[in-house]
């Protein structure tokens, strides 16, 4: 709920999420069928949507709940359903009216299989990633009465996306139920079949060898490309990320997307720094500009993460003219230089004052908050509950 809302506020239009049942979130906290309802409701009363994915590939004993839980999604008012499988499709369209996304899970590389859809009765169907820009021009043009959604920004497969068992086979966790493992990005060895235990490192450079290791997706250089296809939605992956992931990658999209669509458009550098602020595994432009080969460099060489900053706080509330109470998501101290992130504009520097920890007793004067806490602080600017305060690391 807390990812959903950050998504809102900054800029989101739409987001997709998960219910206990039928996604492929099934790691991410999903919502029960009343937090639903609370989400539908909230994301309305802000001119918002939701869609729910049902993007599962089901077996028969799953399909008998399917139909009593379709009928709960549409009375409750969300704007869509996400769907990969054409027995859930029918499932949906013989038990409700809710619109239908076919998902990338269904692997739409051609116009073909675009405009069957539309035939069947589906609003929008998500692209596959395995995609080249010039290949949605074509389906555009040849399938004009159908909305399609592509992928911006977010983790890749190094399947066709989701198609892969390599998950399921080594841990039991099923990529198809949203419990993927990323097999993909663990480092392998050879081991001699006489010699068991004898892990023999596979050198590629320095760093080992990640022969299935896929970098993340992120487009923000080419987007005013991908907006001139006449696409009608750009989806976001943040499924299992923080919230400074989710709000910083929205924002950045926002902005990049609004100034298109103001007719004024310059790519502005700031966008890629700005993303690389937050957790990544590096970046590629996937398939958009062709096959990716050696020189798209698609793979990444190593398993680790990297970002420029850090999130140590949220602005949970405020509370006077300038007075907030931060939730603490990293230890801070007294006098740190940090910046705050608003949903509109450039970070703004701050040097964090004193802070007076909120405890079940008597509230207390403190040089350094946790995780976890929550402190009270005067900060003057003007700024609103869910900005976030960062460090730079
Ligand atoms: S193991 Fe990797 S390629 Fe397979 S489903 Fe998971 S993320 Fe995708």
């Amino acid at each position: 709920m807390e990812k959903l809302k950050m998504a809102y506020h900054y800029g989101a239009d739409a987001v997709f999420l998960g219910g206990k049942m039928f996604n492929l979130r099934a790691g991410s906290h999903n919502f029960s069928d009343e937090e639903l309802k609370e989400a539908v409701d909230y994301a309305h009363e802000m001119g918002k949507r939701v869609y729910v994915a049902l993007n599962v590939i089901p077996h028969n004993n799953e399909l008998e709940l399917l139909p009593d839980y379709v009928i709960y999604l549409e009375k409750i008012g969300v704007d869509g359903v996400i769907v990969a499988d054409l027995g859930v499709f029918q499932v949906v369209r013989e038990n409700t009216d809710l619109a239908i996304s076919v998902s990338t899970q269904a692997s739409n590389t051609n116009w073909r299989s675009v405009k069957m859809w539309k035939d069947l009765g589906a609003r929008r169907v998500v692209l596959a990633r395995e995609i080249s820009l010039d290949n949605i021009a074509e389906i555009r043009a040849k399938v004009p009465d159908i909305e399609l959604e592509v992928f911006v920004h977010g983790a890749m497969c190094m399947s066709i996306s989701g198609r892969c068992l390599l998950s399921n086979y080594m841990t039991g966790r099923d990529a198809n139920r949203g419990d993927c493992a990323q097999s993909c990005r663990w480092k392998y060895s050879v081991v001699e079949e006489t010699r068991p235990g004898e892990y023999m490192p596979v050198y590629e450079d320095e760093h080992g060898t990640y022969i299935f290791n896929s970098k993340d997706l992120c487009t923000i250089e080419i987007i005013d490309k991908i907006l001139d296809l006449g696409v009608d939605s750009l989806k976001i992956e943040g499924r299992m990320k923080g919230i400074y992931y989710v709000s910083n990658a929205v924002k950045m999209y926002r902005e990049a997307v609004d100034k298109y669509n103001s007719g004024e458009y310059e790519y502005n550098p700031k966008w890629l720094e700005e993303i690389k602020s937050t957790s990544n595994r590096s970046y590629t432009q996937g398939f958009y500009n062709g096959q990716p080969g050696e020189e798209a460099n698609n793979y990444n060489d190593r398993n680790s993460y990297s970002q420029t900053h850090q999130l140590v706080a949220k602005i949970e509330e405020k509370l006077g003219e300038n007075e907030y109470l931060l939730a603490i998501r990293n230890r801070v101290v007294t006098g740190e230089t940090l910046e705050i992130i608003t949903p509109i504009g450039d970070p703004r520097v701050i040097t964090l004052p004193k802070m007076t920890l909120v405890t079940k007793g008597k509230d207390e004067e403190v040089e350094f908050a946790n995780p976890n806490s929550f402190v009270k602080v005067i900060i003057e600017g003007g700024f609103e509950a869910m900005d976030m305060i960062r460090r730079k690391m």
